[in-house]
């Protein structure tokens, strides 16, 4: 497995992206630090008051590590509402959002341990993808497909033992 670096797009909360770093860190056994910030700026779409997801991976891409970003903007594709996350496949570069992970969001009291719990499967189901793994059928592995935050709650932050072996 490639080091991974973690770069903040736009502003998101440090200790989310310190939790991010443990917990990528554990999972893949492998070196993770925080390394940068990119402006989220160039990606607004002001039709949509969103940030196109491609456009910021793009600018993620990097020749001997996985990036990762981080982000608190909220992600879409033109061909969805919004997305958790995006990859490359079997890439250099993956993406993550929390905005729509936050209780928050869905009208529902403040969970910051449940925030840190999503946005770490996240993440781990992002850099899955840019190492080259696909959906994974066993809906505990984090490689489950996972559109909405009650799936991202029931599986759990690690690869099954097919995924790992295949990574
Ligand atoms: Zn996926
Ligand atoms: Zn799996």
């Amino acid at each position: 497995m490639k080091p991974i670096g973690l770069i903040a797009v736009g502003n998101p909360d440090r200790a989310i992206l310190e939790s991010v770093q443990a917990a990528v860190a554990r999972e893949y056994r492998t070196r993770c630090s925080i390394e940068g910030q990119l402006d989220a700026h160039s990606a607004f779409r002001p039709e949509r008051g969103q940030y196109h997801s491609t456009a910021l991976l793009e600018r993620l891409l990097h020749d001997d590590h996985i990036q990762l970003g981080v982000t608190e903007v909220d992600l879409f594709i033109p061909i969805l509402t919004f997305v958790f996350g995006e990859a490359q496949l079997g890439g250099s570069a993956a993406i993550v959002s929390y905005h729509r992970l936050t209780q928050e969001f869905y009208g529902l009291p403040a969970d910051d341990a449940l925030l840190l719990d999503r946005t770490a499967k996240e993440a781990i189901h992002e850099i899955g993808h840019a190492a080259g793994l696909t959906h994974c059928d066993d809906y505990q592995c984090v490689m489950a497909a996972s559109h909405a935050v009650e799936w991202l709650d029931v599986k759990s932050a690690a690869l099954c033992a097919f995924c790992r072996r295949r990574l």
